[in-house]
């Protein structure tokens, strides 16, 4: 009989490691072999903690295609799905099949250095092009090649359907619904001027478009973010951000509802 396995992940409060001592426990009462690191061979990633959380797991396991589960001991958690407390209830519903996966899009980023380098970032929630910290940057923006803006202000954000509650909500993007499948490009702090002139609103972009950003020759650092983690980068040529071939496969039940979470959190 070939082996049951699960991944398993927390973030390090006290709460979620006693949590996933306790699901570790059940899990192996049920015959699953129970895996502190990410395999090839699991058949189900659990994650532990709040949303944070789960973005740490997803770059850890690098995107996996295999189907993930969070369950919440942090904050109200969009990604996370299942209460400590109703685990014996969600391992027989997955047992027996009774869960859909929602298939999330993310977001990639390709930098091309004038030394010839070319390095890609994704992101579940968003990617942000930045300057140094208080200065301003300048860069031109296409949209498939075709010249749309030039740009200044602190930054551009682009943000995937899932992360639009996110960051994105916080520099006033608007809220998506993850079953449209988008990037929203909302610029931070754009400035507006005689001088400078910079869209103020989100643009909404569908997923088989490609955004170009050329920075300014005079801008000589420029810092990538990808869901919180930082890349900074000289002599930047050239940046595509455009939707990932990847997608995470997040395990929801009959009773998920977007929209219940988003008036739970926000209204
Ligand atoms: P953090 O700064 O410690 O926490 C960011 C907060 O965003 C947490 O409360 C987290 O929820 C929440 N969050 C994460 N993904 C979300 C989503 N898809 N929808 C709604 N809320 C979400 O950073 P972190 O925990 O490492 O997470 C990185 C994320 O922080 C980035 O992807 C970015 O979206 C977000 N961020 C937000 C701001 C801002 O709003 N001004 C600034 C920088 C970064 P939990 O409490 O459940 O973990």
């Amino acid at each position: 009989m070939s082996e049951k396995l699960i991944s398993i992940f927390t973030n390090e409060t006290q709460h979620s490691m006693d949590v996933k001592q306790v699901l570790t426990k059940k899990l192996i009462n049920l015959g699953y072999t129970v895996l502190n690191e990410f395999s090839k061979d699991a058949e189900l990633v659990i994650c532990v903690g709040g949303d944070g959380a789960f973005l740490e797991t997803i770059h850890k396991c690098d995107f996996p295609n295999t189907p993930i589960v969070g369950i919440n001991t942090g904050h109200l958690g969009f990604f996370q799905e299942v209460l400590p407390e109703d685990f014996d209830k969600f391992i027989r519903e997955y047992e027996s099949g009774k869960y859909t996966l929602q298939k999330l899009s993310t977001v990639e980023c390709i930098v091309s250095t004038a030394d010839g380098q070319k390095n890609v970032h994704t992101g579940l929630n968003e990617i942000t092009i930045t300057g140094r910290k208080s200065y301003s940057i300048h860069f031109d923006i296409s949209i498939d090649g075709k010249p749309i803006e030039n740009f200044s202000g602190d930054g551009i954000l682009v943000a995937t359907s899932a992360g639009s509650t996110a960051y994105n909500y916080s520099v006033g993007g608007s809220i998506v619904d993850p079953r449209l499948d988008l990037l929203q490009v909302t610029p931070i702090a754009p400035m507006n001027t005689t001088a400078y002139r910079s869209f103020t609103s989100s643009i909404l972009l569908p997923s088989e478009l490609t955004l170009g950003i050329v920075p300014e020759s005079s801008e000589n650092c420029i810092y990538i973010t990808n869901d919180g983690i930082e890349t900074g980068y000289c002599n930047v040529k050239e940046i595509e951000v455009r939707t990932s071939k990847r997608h995470v496969n997040l395990i929801r039940f009959n009773d998920y509802d977007f929209w219940n979470k988003v008036k739970d959190k926000f209204l």
